[in-house]
């Protein structure tokens, strides 16, 4: 028979399995749930129980939304004029908290990385040129769509972007303008970690890519 009883062992094993939690963090919060009142818990049980059930990814970004499009892509006052490309989810929570931009976004979802053995096959490219394709439809007076790459200042990042770059003019030549945000971020800096004001700004002062 172990001291500590079996379902609190096993919830705290499940805990440690988390991003950014240790075998101690993990006794601490298992311990802490237990001093819940029950309402609490069965509450936090049921919204892990839902998780996979009522998110879904949105078919033209990526993002994870209630519905599918999300708010973003089905907001009819958004711009389509511009297309913010970045890594993950969490980049465009980041962008959306300055309130400045009001375009569209595509979610990669990840990015390449020869260190890590991420190839171009890892990165959804032809998810990108078809939403391209599909926003170059809806611009109005021979006005060029943007693609306005947001991705960290990282090696990672720039080697994306490079190569996405050179897959979007082997597609649509220069009918697509490219741009990437610049000012403020620091070298090797995430953007989801990057404050509001600085991110604006970054946006706003985007060179071209
Ligand atoms: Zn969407």
């Amino acid at each position: 028979m172990g001291v500590i009883p079996k379902t609190l062992k096993t919830l705290t094993l499940e805990l440690q399995r988390l991003p950014g939690i240790g075998p101690k963090s993990a006794r601490r919060i298992a311990y802490f749930l237990f001093t819940l009142p029950q309402d609490r818990l069965s509450f936090l049980g049921e919204s892990f129980h839902n998780l996979k059930k009522n998110v879904t990814v949105c078919t033209f970004c990526h993002m994870l939304a209630d519905t599918n499009p999300c708010d973003i892509c089905g907001d009819a006052t958004r711009e389509v004029k511009t297309l913010c490309v970045v890594a993950d989810h969490m980049d465009v929570y980041a962008i959306e908290r300055t309130a400045g931009y009001k375009g569209m976004y595509y979610v990669l979802g990840g990015l390449l990385s020869p260190v890590k053995g991420h190839g171009p096959e890892e990165v959804d490219t032809k998810g990108l040129l078809k939403r391209i394709a599909q926003l170059k439809k809806l611009q109005r007076g021979g006005e060029k769509l943007e693609v306005i790459f947001a991705l960290s200042p990282t090696t990672e990042g720039q080697t994306t972007s490079l190569y996405m770059r050179e897959e979007i003019r082997n597609e649509f030549g220069e009918d697509v303008s490219l741009s990437k945000v610049a000012v403020g971020i620091s070298v090797g800096t995430d953007i989801d970690y990057v404050d509001t004001y600085t991110l604006q700004e970054a946006l706003k002062g985007r060179g071209s890519l």
